[in-house]
């Protein structure tokens, strides 16, 4: 456990808020402390209020905020004064102590406060820190978990049973912590949930977290619970229609496509003789749950994890305190012996996320193995946290979801022209993005986790067969395929045309094609939505140009075999559609040579060719884009086997 602390770094940061923000990042970077919004850190301030009036106030973490990348903004202040009040109320139900804390931040603009604020105003100490450590809820979810934290922690921590987050637990706290408490306190750990530790100082309080996750590494290093089982990579031949066909069987369960990553890092744990044991418990830390689900599905049984769903739930809505409406059965997380862990979750990011947490939770899970025994939560306490509608809340922030989130797109020829613009089409209407092509910048051509760039020649059989196994295992399927990739080798007439410049045009242009329409059928078919395929045809096809022989007859050959693959995968639920792009000059296609020689063959200036279409407008890369994209959705939810000109129009085409 490393102390991130800098003082260079830290002087950056003015004031007691500023340092608040300083230690509370280096909380986030650390991943073993904190993942995805979990966490929350606060500060007490007193200040004048706009009459003048000195004031305490409680800055605390926001909802929505991580920790890793947090801002001042992200504090929300609360009054003091109230919160002490509060935290002796007998009850105080969710919507209650929501009100409560809005009413109470004194500033309009304020995130709504962590559902942990109570808790952190009835500690006496200006910094508080909380985290959910890998390391100390590897030691609290033991069958011994409270003797052991006892013997690492002895006087220097306060230690709370688990109860429900929230009004409850702040309220336990403020009865046990000043009765518990003495000297050399400097922190509390709370079984099965994390840590907190506090201090007069930013600096102080960051330190002695780090001091008390170190104490639960240091334990778990002595009890030779540390060291963790090899990885175990690589292994099994081809996986990607197991993946595919595992992801549909789990959007028909949902009702919706999910996003579906393999990490076969996690093969070792998947392989675990008693990886159903350890698994079928629940999570490190109660907070996971609203989106990893309370456990992984074992294997790939889809109707028994939903059966064995809808048992939990039925035994446990009753329970609750308010009627419960039953979220989808599906699951978030697989364990499969040949894949390791498969997440799941409305985009890429949401996937990569739920990853996160379960490879942490296997580590956490090894080590209290290690220890002795993994014991998670009650199902019933995992239950009232999913739930519980302060974390639902969370999630429906985000909103309606685009329409293509959960899908999958693979674009070919994407580092440049139309290919590039269709990446960012499918990817603004929320789909993740396999995209291909020969120029290495296809690998970076976005940012985030929603897009996986290979560098990939389409005309060699091996490197598809790669990248369509890295692509599946990044996003769990193509849905949408866009054809794209292809070459001009024009400006030559018949009389002059040499076999191997034809054979180079057929063999990217078409075979290419050929290839990658049979090899992505079967991913296709196992869409949840039904497949889809544009191909990139061109005006050249209705309305062939002399010296385009080989250009015109590839393009015309690829849309036959695109109207014959309409016939033939209509029953798949399969739709395949041809755009014929003209004149579109901000492509790789277009050099400044080529376009001045084809303006000088119909005696025209290049300006004057640009616009030689009926409606005198220029064509660009994105207008094909935003029309590819569109023929994925529901505009074109009953057309197939349809060419479609994006020319501006073109009077030999009408
Ligand atoms: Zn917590």
């Amino acid at each position: 456990m490393k102390n991130l602390w800098n003082d260079a770094e830290a002087a950056a940061f003015k004031g007691d808020l500023g340092l608040r923000v300083y230690t509370s990042r280096l909380l986030g970077r650390d991943k073993s402390l904190v993942l995805h919004g979990g966490g929350n850190t606060s500060v007490k301030i007193r200040e004048p209020n706009v009459v003048g009036e000195e004031e305490d106030l409680l800055y605390v973490k926001g909802s929505g905020w991580d920790l890793e990348f947090i801002e001042e903004a992200g504090f929300a202040p609360v009054r003091m004064a109230h919160l002490v009040k509060l935290v002796r109320l007998e009850a105080l139900s969710d919507p209650q102590m929501v009100n409560e804390l809005a009413t109470h931040t004194t500033r309009a603009a304020a995130p709504a406060p962590s559902v942990e604020t109570i808790l952190h105003a009835i500690l006496p100490h200006k910094y508080v820190d909380h985290t959910h450590a890998d390391a100390v809820l590897s030691v609290t979810n033991t069958a011994d978990g409270e003797r052991r934290v006892r013997e690492i922690y002895g006087d220097s921590v306060v230690v709370i049973p688990y109860v429900m987050p929230g009004f409850d637990l702040a309220r336990l706290c403020a009865e046990r912590f000043p009765a518990e408490a003495g000297k050399r306190t400097i922190g509390m750990v709370l079984m099965n949930h994390g840590v907190f530790s506090f201090g007069a100082s930013a600096n102080e309080s960051y330190e002695r977290m780090i001091r008390l996750v170190q104490m639960a590494e240091d334990y778990l290093a002595r009890n030779k619970a540390w060291t963790l089982p090899a990885a175990r990579n690589g292994g099994g031949g081809s996986q990607r229609l197991k993946i595919a066909g595992l992801r549909r069987d789990i959007a028909r369960t949902a009702g919706f496509p999910m996003v579906m990553q393999v990490h076969r890092n996690a093969r070792a744990f998947a392989c675990r003789a008693d990886v159903a044991q350890l698994s079928q418990q629940g999570p490190a830390t109660p907070d996971h749950v609203i989106r990893t689900k309370r456990v992984p599905m074992l294997g790939g049984d889809v109707a028994g994890f939903a059966a064995a769903y809808r048992g939990y739930f039925e035994r446990n809505a009753p329970l609750a305190r308010e009627p419960k409406t039953m979220l989808d059965p599906a699951p978030r997380m697989v364990l499969d012996r040949e894949l390791g862990l498969a997440t799941l979750g409305r985009s890429a990011k949401d996937a990569a996320v739920v990853a996160d947490l379960y490879l942490h939770t296997i580590e956490v899970i090894e080590r209290s193995a290690a220890l002795g025994e993994y014991k998670a939560l009650s199902e019933k306490d995992i239950f009232d946290v999913e739930y519980w509608d302060l974390e639902q809340a969370k999630l429906r922030k985000s909103g309606r979801p685009p329409v293509f989130a959960g899908e999958v797109a693979l674009v070919t020829g994407a580092a440049s022209g139309i290919g590039k613009a269709c990446v960012a089409a499918l990817i603004a209407r929320g789909a993740a993005v396999i995209g291909l092509d020969l120029d290495a910048a296809v690998e970076d051509l976005h940012p985030g986790s929603g897009y996986c760039g290979i560098r990939c020649d389409v005309t060699a059989k091996d490197a598809v067969e790669i990248a369509l196994e890295c692509g599946v295992a990044a996003f769990g399927g193509v849905d949408m395929l866009v054809l794209n990739a292809g070459i001009f080798g024009g400006g030559t007439p018949i009389s002059q045309l040499r076999d191997d410049a034809w054979r180079r045009t057929m063999d990217i242009n078409l075979d290419a094609n050929l290839a990658l329409l049979r090899e992505c059928h079967p991913l296709l078919r196992l869409s949840p939505n039904g497949g889809r395929v544009v191909v990139i045809g061109s005006k050249n096809v209705p309305a062939p140009g002399p010296g385009m022989a080989a250009y015109s007859a590839s393009k015309a050959a690829l849309t036959q075999l695109a109207r014959v693959a309409a016939l033939e995968w209509g029953a798949d639920g399969i739709r395949v559609n041809v755009l014929h792009p003209d004149a579109v000059f901000d492509t790789g296609l277009w050099s400044d040579e080529v376009l001045a020689a084809r303006a000088a063959h119909y005696e025209m200036s290049v300006e004057q060719y640009r616009r030689r279409n009926v409606l005198r407008t220029e064509v660009a890369s994105r207008d094909v884009a935003e029309l590819a994209a569109e023929m994925c959705g529901p505009l074109f939810a009953r057309t197939t086997g349809a060419q479609l000109p994006v020319d501006g129009g073109n009077e030999r085409v009408i």
